[in-house]
């Protein structure tokens, strides 16, 4: 892997300057942007590796922003909000961010995640060819050319999404905690873990056009996390 590109999407110059010191520092090639517009015209034009993303940007927002990334092109998103109630909102909301900060953040940490999100993608790519393809109940998902089919039609996944699917539908029966989904599919825990895992879940839900009453996929099992169907 070559270089990889961070775009960095925050009004607050002080912020954007420590954040884009320390990512630089970890050898990433940095772009700043201070709003959605500039944001937009940069991600079209650089195709950035990763987006860190803060919520609370003048004129168009955060949310906006990342839905109109993953509309475009996907990119990994790191959303940067203010407060962990601010995190639950904006992940139930479900704009497709693959991760939450909450601020104030340690530029540590923020280098932690961006470096397990590239990683884990990184990973997820290059495994397609292992594994063959597995049928159950109408849905097709094939590792190799990371294809999912729903009753014949092919359904879009990100990497992530397509992550949590494939480890549901390989062992079906099988419940997986929220944490431990977080740590097969994210590489590590952390407090809004469960948020943003109920996130993608409901993303793949919504594309394979489940039923919340009776999915015909996944199961939710409560209080614990998620297993598909037997
Ligand atoms: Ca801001």
């Amino acid at each position: 892997m070559g270089e990889r590109t961070v775009l960095v999407v925050e009004d607050e110059e002080a912020i954007a300057e420590a954040v884009c010191r320390r990512l630089e520092s970890e050898g990433y090639r940095v772009l700043v942007a201070c709003d959605g517009p500039e944001a937009l015209r940069l991600h079209e034009r650089e195709r950035p590796d990763l987006v860190v993303l803060d919520l609370m940007l003048p004129g168009m927002d955060g949310l906006e922003v990342c839905e109109r990334i993953q509309r475009d092109r996907w990119t990994p998103v790191l959303m940067l909000t203010a407060r962990t109630e601010e995190t639950d909102k904006v992940a139930g909301f479900g704009a497709g961010a693959d991760d939450y900060l909450t601020k104030p953040f340690s530029l540590r940490e923020l280098a932690v995640r961006v470096r397990a999100i590239l990683r884990r993608i990184e990973r997820i790519e290059e495994r397609r060819e292992r594994s063959g393809p597995i049928e159950r109940q109408g849905l097709r998902i094939d590792p190799a050319r990371r294809r999912v089919e729903v009753d014949g039609s092919n359904v879009a996944f990100t990497p992530l999404e397509f992550e949590i699917l494939l480890t549901l539908a390989r062992e079906p029966g099988v419940v997986f905690s929220r944490d431990e989904l977080m740590e097969r599919v994210w590489g590590y825990r952390d407090f809004a873990g469960g948020r943003v895992v109920d996130s993608h879940v409901a993303r793949i839900r919504r594309k394979l056009n489940e039923d919340g009453n009776d999915p015909r996929f996944i199961r939710t099992v409560h209080g614990v996390g998620y297993a598909f169907k037997e």
